[in-house]
């Protein structure tokens, strides 16, 4: 299993993901994408939202704002509700999730734990100049509720016959008393989620058919079958709102956790909201000429774990080139002074990775070289938005640069290319090359990005 130190630290060197305000010392619970990190949640957040919104007619898209009407979570419940218990070690003086605990010592110096507290994990803030409760907001928990607050803007503009869905990507905050494990647990967070509507009586095809297309998704993103296990949250474990959840695990380097949810959630918000906000949120079925509140399953998937599990996946440790290398010597040469190098490399599916195609000239110091390859960097980069040019160092020195951010695909202009218009294109798991006609290099790579 990969070790969640590599991660952290290829992250950092290769500009994924950095501590918040590091030069402060950081903030717990806080990170910071830099371009390749945010290249490749992009890619997850698009590849979620053509699958499950743009490719089905019966899906509505939507952007909420964060901050909303306290009223909103006085009916989900949140208020009330939304809160983990907590102890404080009475020597260390350390604070702990209670119901994480094996025993009731504390996890750190062994010491006694006191009494056990609700702890509401809602960020609260102030809005407008008035310091007075009224005044006080949230910074929303879920992305869920900003849809069911308009289930009936999107029944009205748009007479969705049901089943239907609402889809959302979005921030949402939770003050988690101990954020831990890289991006895995923060306090600021970003989720995609659906809302999707039903009769009562077809719950239970619904919730099934949702389990299918997450299964499906997680294939498609890389995640390996043997690396998911679907746990059934027993009833008392449940959220109130639920008759039914599935959580989606993940073998993370830290133990089997939560990757998504599956949750069947009755009527149980579109009631709420009917009745603190007197406003009627039922459906009326043109067809069966009934008037009712909708079910709803939801399925629910965070972006940053997301991250997470697809480096996890493609983080891979081999060997590359001519003889096996001896134990004193990593790099060993052989007779004809080809070499076996130790390498790592992602192997993310070309549609996720942040760079889909690095070009090089051969030599830097051959003008006739970079010319051309600037040609063929700006002609690609027309069809292949993300798309790297590097000509620093030597030609291998370049390869591991894009096999540790796992480029499928590098173009190298040499001699020949000048001669007669072709390149060498490498492939990144294999280190494989070939020799490919410069007009074919894009379609060849827009081909693959979109079975991969
Ligand atoms: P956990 O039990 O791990 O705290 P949860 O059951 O509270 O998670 P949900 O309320 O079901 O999580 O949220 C939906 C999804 O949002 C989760 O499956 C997860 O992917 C993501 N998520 C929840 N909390 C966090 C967090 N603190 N940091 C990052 N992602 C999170």
């Amino acid at each position: 299993m990969t070790d969640l130190e590599k991660i952290v630290s290829l992250c950092k060197r290769r500009g994924f993901i950095y501590s918040s305000s590091e030069i402060y010392g950081g903030l717990a619970g806080a990170w910071d994408y830099g371009p390749y990190g945010l290249a490749l949640k992009q890619n997850i957040k698009n590849l979620w939202w053509k699958r499950f919104v743009d490719s089905k007619d019966e899906m509505y898209g939507m952007d909420a704002s964060i901050l909303m009407n306290p009223r909103v979570w006085q009916a989900s419940g949140h208020i009330s509700g939304f809160s983990d218990p907590l102890s404080d070690c009475e020597d260390c003086k350390k604070r702990f999730r209670t119901d994480a605990l094996e025993k009731r010592v504390c996890p750190e110096c062994g010491g006694k734990l006191g009494a056990s507290r609700q702890f509401n994990m809602m960020f609260e803030t102030k809005i407008g100049a008035m310091e007075d409760s009224s005044a006080t907001v949230y910074l929303r928990p879920e992305t869920a509720q900003g849809m069911f607050v308009n289930f009936k803007n999107i029944v009205d503009s748009f007479h969705p016959k049901i089943p239907f869905g609402i889809a959302q990507i979005g921030k949402a905050f939770r003050n988690e008393i101990t954020p831990r494990d890289f991006i895995f647990r923060t306090r600021e967070f970003e989720q995609m989620e659906i809302e999707y509507f039903v009769k009562e009586s077809e719950w239970k095809d619904s919730f099934e058919y949702w389990r299918k297309e997450m299964l499906g998704w997680m294939s498609d993103i890389g995640l390996s079958k043997k690396s998911i296990h679907e746990l059934e949250v027993p009833d008392d474990e449940r959220a109130h709102y639920s008759k039914r959840t599935i959580d989606f695990e993940f073998d993370y380097p830290f133990g089997r956790k939560e990757l998504y949810g599956l949750a069947y959630r009755t009527d149980f918000d579109l009631s709420a909201h009917s009745s603190e906000s007197t406003v009627d949120l039922s459906y009326y079925d043109e067809e069966t000429k009934e008037r009712f509140i909708p079910n709803v399953i939801e399925p629910s998937f965070g972006v940053d774990r997301t991250v997470l599990a697809v480096l996890l996946s493609a983080y891979t440790e081999d060997e590359l080139g001519g003889a096996k290398p001896d134990h004193d010597n990593p790099v060993a040469r052989t007779a004809k002074g080809g070499s076996r190098e130790k390498r790592v490399y992602l192997k993310l599916k070309p549609s996720l990775a942040p760079v889909k195609v690095a070009v090089f000239p051969l030599l830097k110091n051959k003008p006739e070289l970079m010319e051309k390859a600037r040609e063929v960097y700006a002609m690609l980069k027309k069809e292949i938005p993300q798309i790297a040019f590097d000509d620093n160092g030597n030609i291998g020195k370049r390869y591991r640069r894009q096999d540790e951010i796992g480029t499928p695909f590098c173009v190298t202009i040499d001699f020949e290319t000048l001669d007669n218009d072709t390149v060498t294109i490498r492939y990144r798991d294999d280190g494989r090359q070939e020799r490919s006609k410069i007009s074919e290099i894009s379609s060849f790579i827009t081909e693959k990005l979109k079975t991969n």
